[in-house]
C-alpha cells in the first residue's frame, strides 16, 4: 500500500459553531464550510493546514458513531486520516494481513472521498482512517 500524507486529524466536538471559536478565530485556519454525511450521522468542517486538514465532526443524532465516541471517550482527537494511492488495494493488503476492519468495502465520505476505518482493536486504541481522492 502506497500512504501519501496524513490527510486529516478528526477531532469529536459538541458543537463546530463553539469548535470554530478555537480553530478559526484562535489560531486563524480557514473555515471552508461544513458538510452532512447524512449516512455517518455527522456533520464535518475541515480546516486546511498546509499540506493536510483539521477535521471537526459533530453528531447529527444521539446514535451516531461520534456521538457514542464522546459518550465513550469526550470530545477531542478521534482519529488520523491517511491518503492512499488505491484504497481498494489497501484494504485487500490489510485483509491479507488480517488487520479487523470496520469498513470491508470503500464507502463515500465528506467531499466525495473514498473511505474506510480500520479497527482500533488492530491499530492499538487510535481510529484510522484510510481516504483516496480523486
Ligand atoms: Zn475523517
Amino acid at each position: 500500500m502506497k500512504i501519501l500524507k496524513i490527510d486529516h486529524l478528526g477531532i469529536a466536538v459538541n458543537s463546530i459553531d463553539d469548535g470554530k471559536n478555537f480553530w478559526s478565530d484562535v489560531l486563524g485556519l480557514k473555515f471552508e464550510g461544513a458538510e452532512t454525511v447524512e449516512t455517518q450521522k455527522v456533520t464535518t468542517a475541515f480546516f486546511p493546514v498546509g499540506e493536510s486538514e483539521v477535521e471537526l465532526l459533530e453528531s447529527t443524532a444521539p446514535d451516531g458513531p461520534v456521538a457514542k465516541f464522546i459518550e465513550k471517550k469526550g470530545t477531542g482527537f478521534q482519529h488520523v486520516a491517511f491518503r492512499v494511492a488505491n484504497i481498494e488495494e489497501a484494504l485487500q493488503e490489510l485483509k491479507d494481513k488480517g488487520i479487523q476492519l470496520i469498513d470491508q468495502q470503500p464507502r463515500i465520505g465528506a467531499g466525495g472521498a473514498k473511505i474506510a476505518f480500520l479497527h482500533p482493536k488492530a491499530t492499538g486504541g487510535v481510529l484510522v482512517e484510510l481516504c483516496e481522492r480523486s
